[in-house]
């Protein structure tokens, strides 16, 4: 990526489209620009904090605002069985919150979200299609990655056959496909059938003013693409990273915004030292909302998840 200075990460850039076309807000806030800048240095598995000088620029606001607290309070109230999961506390320098401090979504926000992707009896299928230029060793995780999905979203997942990235998505100035162009292909070819299709690619993404995102998901499209360019070659980590990535993009899909109260699958990450403090599984306030959509058996789940990563060493 030559000597081009690097801004925030940022997993999950998710854009909501109102019913006349592009509208409302992201995940991350479309028009506060990242701020936290590092080098990312190829080969390294963790990315380097950001220097200090850096972050002089970071303005901290509003997230410990009343009335976050005051929704934090509600979301506390609301999950049972919270003294098990971790509160996600004050963000950091560096940390998604700490840049994007975002309010959260109570379980009654997440029930009345517009366009919110629901199973159905006709609608229950997941749609992965991977890209021809996935290596050797990220075709492995696919057949993992369906079985996680299978789990974890309690639905059908249907791997699709490869297909080739078109070159028109490519921007040769920036060595970088235009993630924005490809959800939007995808999310042409959704099938009425289907809660959402996601394609995995190994190329390098970026969209809008960001320079480089791990995925983009279109909320109320079903549709979304993801990269594991980033995520390194060894087999562990690029599984864990994977069905991190997977998992949180797609709970954006089913209409789960970025949580801040609990560590869990759907923080926001600015990074993947980050990414590795996140814990696969959902918080309580988080499956709530995902099991209130999916109508799934929290126990079986629960069971089929730890025996997923029992057999695959992720028990962590
Ligand atoms: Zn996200
Ligand atoms: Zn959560």
């Amino acid at each position: 990526m030559n000597d081009r200075s690097f801004l925030v990460l940022m997993v999950g850039l998710v854009l909501l489209f109102a019913a006349g076309g592009y509208g409302v807000a992201s995940c991350g806030e479309r028009t506060r620009i990242p701020v936290v800048r590092h080098t990312p240095r190829p080969g390294r598995e963790v990315d380097p904090p950001a220097p200090a000088s850096q972050m002089a620029i970071v303005k901290k606001t509003s997230f410990s605002t009343s009335a976050t607290m005051k929704r934090e309070a509600v979301f506390a109230a609301e999950a049972d069985g919270a003294l098990v999961f971790s509160r996600l506390g004050e963000p950091a320098p560096g940390d998604w919150l700490f840049s994007f401090p975002e309010p959260g979504q109570t379980f009654q926000d997440y029930r009345l979200l517009a366009g919110l992707n629901r199973k159905t009896a006709r609608r229950k299928t997941l749609h992965l299609l991977p890209y021809r230029d996935l290596d050797r060793r990220q075709r492995r995780v696919l057949r993992p990655l369906r079985e996680y999905l299978s789990i974890f979203f309690e639905s059908e997942v249907k791997l699709l056959p490869f297909e080739r990235l078109n070159r028109s998505w490519y921007d040769a100035a920036r060595e970088q496909y235009r993630a924005g162009e490809i959800a939007a292909y995808l999310a042409s070819r959704v099938q009425p059938g289907s809660l959402g299709l996601f394609g995995l690619t190994s190329h390098d993404l970026y969209a809008l003013r960001l320079n480089f995102v791990f995925g983009l998901a279109l909320l109320t499209h079903r549709a979304g693409i993801y990269s594991v360019h980033r995520y390194g070659q060894e087999p562990k980590l690029l599984l864990r990273r994977t069905l991190k990535l997977a998992g949180h993009e797609i709970g954006h899909m089913f209409g789960l915004k970025h949580c801040v109260f609990y560590k869990c699958t759907m923080n926001g990450t600015n990074s993947l030292e980050e990414m590795a403090r996140q814990p696969l599984h959902l918080c309580p306030v988080c499956h709530r909302k995902l099991q209130w959509n999916l109508r799934f058996d929290a126990a079986r789940r629960y069971r089929r998840l730890a025996a997923f990563y029992k057999r695959h060493g992720l028990e962590r």
